[in-house]
């Protein structure tokens, strides 16, 4: 059974490497049938928050994101979730080790242990454990003990020998282990040292799948040990490359938003993020970008995952957001922009035609949600038909298109443009049509001044429907008097 985990550390915000390794680890386990199980590995009680966990929790769920175990509510038949409330299943195993003699006790002193250090510096040998309590005798360790000696627990590495592992994204990586040296996995406040933990926990959760950025690479090599000593099933192995700046050094907060909920906040949807956050260092081998959660469930393969680094690009993280704004559920992208622009006093009302027209016309032209609140504004900022009737309008009309700018006025004042604007998109367009004839004019010579004085610019969302739409607004005062 595939069984995977993301195991976040609750020390700050989700960032977008985390994020990404959630969610690869939840496209593989929903793509295989598996278990997605989170983790929480708050081993440093100084740095780890309850509102750091929390933030985590609230961003994976946002995301979409969900788990099938987990801290809290969510249960499951591996718990607890937390590491700090895992303490008696490590010192447990801690002791098996002891037993069976993969790990001893060492009593070693910080002086002694700072001392070994500097000698293997000196000799420029690598600085590993050259102390006697790897070899000690039944009654050193006694006399020890009976003195109530501090202790860690060491564990025993073979002085020689390579350990070799297969990693599903990296291919074969093999560590030579006289560099290693026998290393703490407790330490002598009864304290259990992260690799032992991260071990003993996925080994005992029936982890399959150990799916986890790169930077873990080099803690595989004492885990696998332990692994092996524990006598548990060695898991796959897939580490993921680095998330890379455009300037290709590491990711970090000097490059600008890096965390999921700054992104959140700066109006980004969860469908764009998560899309965007698989391509970088996965594609399903076509020119396709566009992937929904459920279509990345469906196409996603560790096989495929790159192992060069993949550059952050927030230009097309944007771009990406505009794809997915396009084909967002019309009700819910109603209610979205309804409610931000009350909000933002640029209509009267949420809902409503209205509301529905502006939403659906001005969608295609922006790439984020608080976008449309200029778009609209912008929109609505031309005072159309009443400064065309007006007598205000006419001087500045005095040039190749005042013939023009005089019969669309007349057409105005007429009445026949209104009557047109009340029959909708087929009175509208008779209307044009009829309009154009009179001035012996048709296509981009009829269009372009006709959007450019009933609209006030250049260039815009399609041009009858922001017609109507200001007709609209005109007529039923949709407009929130401070916007005007
Ligand atoms: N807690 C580690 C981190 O947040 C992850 C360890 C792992 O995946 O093995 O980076």
């Amino acid at each position: 059974e595939v069984r995977v985990r993301f195991a976040p550390s609750p020390t700050g915000n989700l960032h977008v490497g985390g994020a990404r390794t959630a969610l690869f680890n939840y496209l593989f386990a929903r793509g295989t049938g598996g278990k997605f199980v989170l983790r929480i590995e708050d081993t440093d009680l100084e740095r780890s928050t309850k509102e750091s966990e929390e933030a985590v929790l609230r961003d994976l769920t946002w995301l979409g994101l969900n788990w099938d175990e987990g801290p809290g509510t969510a249960g499951g038949a591996y718990g607890p979730y937390r590491q700090s409330e895992r303490n008696s299943l490590y010192k447990q195993y801690a002791e098996d080790l002891l037993k069976s003699g993969h790990v001893y006790r060492c009593f070693c002193s910080n002086e002694e242990l700072e001392k070994m250090k500097e000698i293997a510096k000196l000799k420029q040998l690598p600085p590993v454990y050259t102390g006697k309590w790897g070899t000690a005798t039944v009654a050193e360790v006694q006399e020890e003990l009976a003195k109530g000696t501090p202790h860690t627990y060491r564990f025993r590495v073979p002085k020689e020998g390579t350990l070799k592992i297969d990693d599903l994204i990296r291919g074969e990586v093999r560590w030579g282990l006289h560099t290693l040296g026998d290393f703490v996995i407790m330490r002598s406040n009864g304290q259990p040292v992260y690799n032992f933990c991260v071990t003993v926990d996925d080994a005992t959760m029936a982890i399959s799948h150990v799916i986890r950025a790169e930077e873990h690479l080099p803690n595989t090599l004492r885990q696998a040990l332990i692994y092996k000593a524990l006598g548990f099933p060695m898991p796959y192995f897939a580490h993921v490359s680095l998330i890379l700046a455009p300037d290709r050094s590491k990711l970090s907060k000097r490059h600008g938003a890096t965390s999921v909920g700054q992104f959140r906040e700066m109006g980004y949807l969860p469908q764009a993020m998560v899309n965007y956050l698989a391509l970088l260092g996965w594609g399903d081998g076509t020119e396709n970008e566009f992937f929904t959660l459920q279509q990345l469930v469906e196409k996603f393969s560790i096989e495929r995952v790159n192992k060069s680094g993949a550059i952050f690009d927030l230009t097309k993280l944007r771009w990406m957001n505009g794809q997915h704004l396009r084909v967002f559920p019309p009700e819910e992208l109603i209610k979205l922009l309804g409610e931000r622009w009350k909000l933002a006093g640029i209509l009267t009302e949420s809902e409503g035609t209205f509301v529905e027209e502006a939403a659906v016309l001005l969608k295609d032209g922006v790439d984020l949600v608080p976008d449309s609140d200029k778009a609209l504004s912008d929109l609505l900022s031309y005072p159309l038909l009443a400064t065309l009737g007006s007598s205000e309008g006419k001087p500045v009309l005095e040039d190749k298109l005042s013939e023009f700018a005089l019969s669309l006025i007349a057409a105005y004042e007429s009445g026949d443009l209104n009557v047109a604007l009340e029959e909708g998109h087929t009175g509208w367009k008779t209307w044009v049509k009829s309009f154009g004839k009179s001035l012996g004019r048709k296509g981009k010579s009829l269009f372009m001044p006709l959007r450019v004085l009933l609209t006030g610019k250049l260039h815009g969302p399609d041009m009858a429907s922001t017609v109507l739409l200001l007709h609209k607004a005109e007529k039923c005062g949709a407009i929130a008097p401070q916007a005007q």
